[in-house]
């Protein structure tokens, strides 16, 4: 059975850190889907078709990584999905505490969903997407930080 996993996020920017963890999660899957998760009440800094196209782009030579745009409940994109496995990647013990407690949540949602848990490359540890919007909007280049050219 094929093994597919839902990388779930704001992505709002998708940055390095994310764009290293999907490639280290090849290793572990055989598909893998970003979940560019939006609220409809809740507006974004980046707009969300402009960064699926970001995705898309960084990802246009690894056939086994798909993005998809979502509002509802990420256990039930899984299932929607035949995805058993949600990939998450983890920086701190901040990460951990909220984590910890979503896929406990979750797994009581949809049983057979596992999250999988991949510990942040040190390079990329201090990259967060909310200090990347406080910076942009100051208007530094946060090109650093992205595997694509905004
Ligand atoms: P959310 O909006 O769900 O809190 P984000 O879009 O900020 O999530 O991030 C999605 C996932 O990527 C989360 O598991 C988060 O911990 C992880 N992540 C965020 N930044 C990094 C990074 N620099 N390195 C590795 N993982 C990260």
């Amino acid at each position: 059975m094929k093994k597919i996993a839902i990388f779930p996020g704001s992505f709002d920017p998708f940055t390095k850190g994310h764009e290293d963890i999907v490639i280290r999660g090849l290793k572990l899957f055989d598909e893998i889907i970003i979940g560019l998760g939006h609220n409809s009440k809740k507006k974004r800094y980046f707009d969300l078709d402009t960064m699926m196209q970001y995705i898309e782009e960084t990802f246009k030579d690894y056939p086994h990584i798909s993005v998809i745009a979502y509002d509802e409940l990420t256990a039930n994109l899984a299932e929607n999905h035949g995805a058993r496995y949600l990939l998450r990647g983890l920086r701190n013990t901040t990460d951990f505490e909220y984590e910890n407690s979503i896929a406990q949540f979750n797994k009581q949602l949809v049983g057979d969903l596992e999250s999988v848990f991949l510990i942040t490359s040190p390079a990329y540890a201090y990259i967060s997407s909310t200090i990347i919007r406080e910076v942009h909007r100051y208007g530094e280049d946060v090109s650093a930080f992205l595997p694509y050219k905004l």
